[in-house]
């Protein structure tokens, strides 16, 4: 049989062989089930050549399973597939500036374990890789997993990070890893493929999967913590841009004039509506003479003060809280507000910390957005909160990894048996 697959097309481009074993088995992914027959159609090629590819995906690596019948209009039950998601293993890892988690998932991205530590980023370029080395060893070893039924690592960072040549560019929160190549690092340590990329815009990839965003190939999703950042889907795909690492939302500038931020601009967002960025406010105007019921919650030391204290003083009426928080949440509208209208999509995901401030923030940014996005978006755009919990970064990993292992440009692993 010759590279070229003759008897269908797919949107008038013929596929080889591996493109097709690829795409056959990205339909079956996606599906969940599938029948040969809904292939073919789904597909546009010819039943005879599904048979056969069918046929060796069971017999050569086990990568698909035969699971029950499918319905039927008559005559004998079709055989449903699935993708065997016991056929390999992927590691997720997440780095940020407070916690390091690890997971460790099936095919399909499902958790079988996961440990969280703590990322004590202050102890060094050094010592946060060899935390992240044995975040990554420890969750093999208590998964019980054998090491030779690993796929690969994926991994998330907070930070601006070039996902392409796997280098951490910029890390605000983990001193030393400027320009630094983890990628390769990782790669070496454990002679497995790594992937790389923004824990924002990992989660982004999760929510898409796993989220509210399931059936969104346009969303934006938007994290506000300790820095602000965004991911956004478009056309069902995350956007990197040509320097893998697009959606710095953090640092546009929302106020000319505004407080200096760590990208060396100035009134960046991030520099505003972040954790410290609230914090930094809260402090200037209690230094000026502002009264709240902060400084005696604080007793002046501003090394205590945190946003939950800032939050707790809003949702009980304190006025200058409740400016800080609203004023936090109006800031944050404006950036999706642009996003939003440069975009066009019609749901925003949001993830983070400062979320926990409850109803003053969400409704400023709500309408915000109402008031500065152009009236045809604003009045269909939903913004929520993920549901996915504290993995959300590391599955996102994971699922980034997947998907790259469905791309027929990467190393295909999952055809790595096939001889023919
Ligand atoms: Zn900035």
């Amino acid at each position: 049989m010759s590279d070229e697959i003759g008897q269908g097309s797919f949107e008038g481009r013929f596929y080889n062989k591996k493109a097709l074993k690829l795409k056959i088995l990205d339909l079956i992914r996606n599906k969940g089930l599938i029948t040969k027959q809904q292939i073919a159609k789904e597909l546009g090629i010819n039943i005879t050549t599904v048979n056969m590819l069918i046929n060796q995906f069971k017999e050569r690596n086990n990568i698909i399973k035969e699971i029950g019948d499918g319905s039927s209009s008559g005559g004998r039950k079709p055989k449903l597939y699935t993708i065997n998601n016991e056929l390999g293993y992927i590691i997720g890892i997440d780095i940020g500036g407070t916690n390091t988690r690890g997971i460790l998932t099936d095919l399909s991205g499902n958790i079988i374990h996961y440990l969280k530590i703590k990322t004590k980023a202050k102890e060094g370029k050094e010592a946060v890789l060899s935390k992240v080395i044995s975040v990554a060893n420890e969750t093999i070893d208590s998964s019980k997993i054998s090491r030779d039924k690993l796929f690969g690592i994926g991994m998330s960072i907070s930070g601006i990070i070039n996902s392409y040549e796997g280098v951490s560019v910029f890390c605000p929160n983990i001193p030393g890893w400027e320009n630094y190549p983890i990628k390769s690092i990782m790669e070496k340590e454990f002679n497995l493929p790594v992937c790389i990329d923004d824990s924002v815009r990992c989660a982004a990839v999760a929510e898409k999967r796993f989220g509210i965003a399931k059936d969104h190939d346009n969303f934006i999703f938007v994290s506000i913590g300790k820095g602000i950042g965004m991911g956004a889907f478009i056309d069902g795909k995350i956007y990197r841009g040509s320097m893998g690492l697009a959606g710095e939302l953090g640092h546009i500038t929302v106020s000319e004039d505004g407080p200096l931020c760590n990208c060396g601009n100035k009134g960046c967002l991030e520099a505003i509506a972040s954790g410290p960025g609230i914090l930094k406010r809260a402090r200037e105007g209690i230094e000026n003479g502002i009264v709240t019921s902060i400084s005696k919650e604080i007793n002046n030391n501003f090394e205590s003060l945190t946003v939950e204290i800032i939050s707790k003083a809003a949702n009980e009426g304190d006025k200058y809280a409740y400016y800080l928080i609203n004023r936090t949440g109006e800031y944050i509208g404006i950036a999706i507000a642009a996003a939003l209208n440069l975009f066009g999509c019609d749901l925003v995901v949001l993830w983070g910390g400062i979320l926990e401030c409850g109803d003053i923030i969400l409704d400023a940014i709500k309408r915000t957005v109402k008031m500065r996005a152009l009236e045809f978006i604003s009045k269909r755009v939903r913004i929520e909160k993920t549901a996915l919990g504290d993995n959300i970064a590391a599955l996102g990993a994971v699922q980034t990894f997947i998907d790259k292992l469905y791309s027929e440009s990467d190393s295909n692993i999952l055809l790595k048996s096939f001889k023919s």
